[in-house]
């Protein structure tokens, strides 16, 4: 494994243990400040989302520029997107739990992009009926969270592509292959697929300002491993006349194996815990997950855990602290040697098995949600833009 000097971050491999920091640097983004919070949490209303509280969420492109036009009465919509290759975890929610947020407190559009065609292209092994099928279960999922169908609508790229299309073309005008080569590290024998996705990552960033004919600004909650896409993105922005979109970066959570990032690839599937996960999973799954504790009970009652470095309180942390008072308690717990790991898992073990009941259940409903959300259309005989069907929310 690379040393913390060598850590990896890109769309396509995250490795090595992240010094978040100096990846900040590197990416030339900004920290998510507690000054930034605060302006954030009185547009919100007065509460922000436990992942920004928890530092979850931890920088930014342009959320500055974005309050300060919602100050003065530009409001935004929001974008995120699946790559689909398999079933969701629990990690995989990070961007949506908190669109959902932002959808709800400011009642803003929210456009899903489902990537079927990027995870065809980069994914060996994986028929586009594959990609397909799982673009269409991870939304059942992704819809299942609670997003307002009013104000949501889908890209899903090999259905979309009717509406997508016309934009994707202005964008891979002004993208060059040195461009993609330099900010992706693609070699020669990259296929043409993976170059050209660049393009349609862009769309929907601009596409509600070019279907309505007026500049909407765009908020992408996303990993820090995906900014990468968004710079090039930024980067054309203008020059197409579209608004920068703005950022908000997550940490990698941790995956239940240890160190390693929640990736599933492969001999992975211990990694995480997926949606579909059966209750005897999910205890099996954080029984024999890699924590912060100490070899012995009694070190641990002497030293205290490391919470920082375990994936069982990332999984607290992430998703199932159901409020800061208990977030609290869980980690001084575990710091102070209050709390032993095995009590600590017994405790959460529960909490996770009824999320996934609860979850399993919102989702057979939102089976009914996904054609309808689904943006298709056609473009104009005049070849200006598209017919879509359907309404589209735009703010
Ligand atoms: S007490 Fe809980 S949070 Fe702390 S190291 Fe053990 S399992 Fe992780």
């Amino acid at each position: 494994m690379p040393s913390k000097e060598e850590f990896v971050v890109t769309p396509y491999e995250v490795r090595g243990r992240i010094d978040y920091a100096r990846l900040q640097e590197q990416f030339g983004t900004q920290a998510l400040s507690p000054e930034l919070l605060d302006r954030l949490r009185r547009a919100a209303g007065g509460e922000l989302h436990p992942l920004l509280t928890r530092g979850v969420y931890f920088s930014h492109r342009d959320l500055d520029r974005l309050l300060a036009g919602l100050e003065a009465g530009r409001p935004f919509f929001l974008y995120s997107g699946r790559g689909p290759s398999g079933p969701l975890h629990t990690s995989h929610l990070l961007p949506f739990d908190l669109c959902r947020w932002f959808q709800e407190r400011f009642h803003a559009p929210m456009y899903l992009q489902i990537t079927d065609d990027e995870k065809f292209w980069v994914r060996g092994g994986l028929s586009r009926a594959d990609t397909y099928r799982w673009g269409m279960e991870n939304l059942a999922d992704l819809l299942a969270i609670g997003f307002d169908p009013a104000r949501t609508r889908v890209f899903f790229d090999s259905r979309s592509i009717g509406v997508m299309y016309p934009l994707a073309e202005e964008v891979a005008r002004k993208v060059n292959f040195s461009t993609v080569r330099a900010v992706f590290g693609f070699s020669a024998s990259q296929n043409i697929g993976a170059i050209f996705y660049t393009a349609l990552q862009s769309v929907p960033c601009f596409w509600p300002s070019w279907y309505a004919g007026r500049e909407i600004p765009c908020l992408i909650p996303c990993g820090i491993d995906q900014d990468p896409h968004f710079r090039v993105t930024r980067d054309l922005a203008e020059g197409l006349g579209y608004p920068k979109p703005a950022l908000v970066h997550s940490v990698m959570l941790p995956g239940l194996l240890g160190e390693r990032v929640m990736s599933t690839s492969g001999d992975q599937k211990d990694n995480a815990i997926f949606l579909d996960d059966p209750p005897a999973e999910v205890e099996r799954k954080v029984g024999n997950a890699f924590t912060g504790g100490r070899a012995t009970v009694e070190e641990q009652r002497r030293l205290g855990a490391v919470p920082e470095v375990c994936s069982v309180w990332a999984l607290w942390r992430g998703k199932f602290a159901s409020s800061e008072a208990e977030f609290q308690e869980v980690t001084q717990g575990c710091r102070s040697g209050a709390l032993l790991c095995g009590e600590c898992k017994s405790r959460l073990v529960p909490r996770v098995q009824s999320f996934l009941a609860q979850h399993a259940e919102r989702k057979a409903a939102a089976r009914d949600r996904v054609e309808g959300l689904i943006l298709e259309g056609s473009l104009r005989p005049d070849g200006s833009g598209p017919v879509v069907r359907g309404d589209v929310p735009l703010p």
